[in-house]
């Protein structure tokens, strides 16, 4: 267990980075040949982080392609040098099973799509990393798990969090237990991006806009924070602009109530930006602003007088997951950003919408 001192002084040093990515010191069997993945779904995230961060990894690299739209076969195979052989769509998709230039699927579709692929790419013999939220609700999430235990593949869910720094400096600083009084937290996040026709905000592809898209973060954070579970949820929220929020809210709101009695209060909006994490343990506190966002430099300040410095690499935690996942893969080991996480987030989701419905305070299944 660190000290609160200790836990803090980690964020900018070589330990920090020792903590998230002890993968160089695995060793291939064969260092020639690293561990092939196909990344299924190429938009905004695919683009913009893993197919960049896929160039940098020491234990992986991009060797295959899905996609539905045929132009973008010929884009991604000029800019990472993919062979035609290793690209496929939605429809011959299965076919993947017969390549053994591809070890690991990347699901980074809408999150309606998530089970069905996931499950489709482990029924191939390929293990899986499916993107956040694992699935539309934790029933799906399920039969996920139930087809990586029948298949015996491993499946990580997308939670870069777990392999960042500053992330784990905060969790450190939470757990630490020369800190007492009530745990209080702040986890939020929103961006003003709804737009008419966006898969995020039909309820049928999004499963509940930013709940299901930007929930998981701050639900994470708050996990990660208190070690524990939380076991009662209390939740409201707003439509902004009834056009364009038909099915779903703009903004939610939510209050965890964990076993030892820390709070949790989150909002997670499509209407207006908001990116941040605050702890409170009686009197001392420690935050990250931004906190969340994929590409911004994290920023970490504390009551305490620590000299705090920033981590760079806005791409470093896609690495360091990517890695890390190829490592549990190597090593025969357990995945840290398992699916079983990916199912307790859920299954709180699930509660959320419940309370939400009920305008009741709601305990949370685990069952
Ligand atoms: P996006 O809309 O930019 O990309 C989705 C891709 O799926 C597109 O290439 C689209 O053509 C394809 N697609 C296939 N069938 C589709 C259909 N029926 N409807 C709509 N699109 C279809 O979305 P994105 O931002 O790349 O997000 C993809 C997934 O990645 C989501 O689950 C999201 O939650 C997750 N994500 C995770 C992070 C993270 O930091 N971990 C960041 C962004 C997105």
């Amino acid at each position: 267990m660190y000290s609160r001192r200790q836990a803090l002084k980690k964020v900018g040093t070589a330990a920090a980075l020792a903590t998230v990515a002890p993968l160089a010191a695995c060793t291939l069997s064969d260092p020639t040949r690293t561990l092939g993945v196909a990344l299924v779904g190429l938009g905004n995230y695919a683009t913009r982080q893993l197919g960049p961060a896929l160039q940098q990894t020491t234990l992986c690299h991009l060797s295959g392609i899905v996609t539905g739209t045929p132009e973008k076969e010929s884009v991604w195979q000029d800019r990472y040098g993919i062979q035609a052989a290793h690209t496929y769509n939605y429809d011959n998709f299965d076919r993947i099973a017969e390549d053994p230039a591809i070890d690991i699927v990347y699901i980074v579709l809408p999150n309606f799509m998530h089970a069905e692929f996931t499950i489709r790419a482990l029924e191939a013999g390929k293990h899986v990393i499916c993107e956040k939220p694992m699935a539309m609700n934790a029933k799906e999430a399920k039969t996920m798990i139930a087809a990586a235990e029948r298949t015996g593949k491993k499946l990580q869910i997308g939670y870069r969090l777990y392999y960042e720094p500053h992330h784990l400096a905060l969790r450190d600083w939470s757990l630490a237990e020369d800190i007492a009084g009530l745990r209080l937290m702040e986890a939020s996040l929103g961006f003003d991006m709804a737009r008419p026709g966006m898969w995020r905000i039909d309820r049928a592809k999004g499963g509940g806009g930013a709940l299901m898209d930007l929930g998981p973060y701050c639900i994470q954070a708050a996990r990660r924070a208190t070690g524990s579970l939380p076991v009662e949820v209390s939740a409201q929220a707003y439509r902004d602009d009834p056009e364009l929020y038909r099915d779903i809210f703009g903004t939610y709101c939510w209050q965890l109530r964990f076993t030892d009695g820390s709070l949790c209060n989150t909002t997670a909006s499509f209407s207006a930006y908001v990116d941040r994490l605050q702890i409170a343990k009686g009197n001392n506190w420690a935050a990250l602003q931004p906190a969340f966002s994929a590409a911004a430099e994290l920023k970490i300040t504390a009551s305490d007088d620590e000299a705090l410095e920033d981590l760079p690499a806005a791409d470093y935690q896609q690495i360091a997951q990517l890695d890390a996942f190829a490592n549990n893969i190597l090593q025969d080991t357990p995945v840290l950003a398992s699916a079983t996480e990916g199912l307790i987030d859920l299954q709180i989701i699930d509660a959320i919408k419940i309370a939400l419905e009920s305008g009741q305070a709601v305990s949370i299944n685990y069952d």
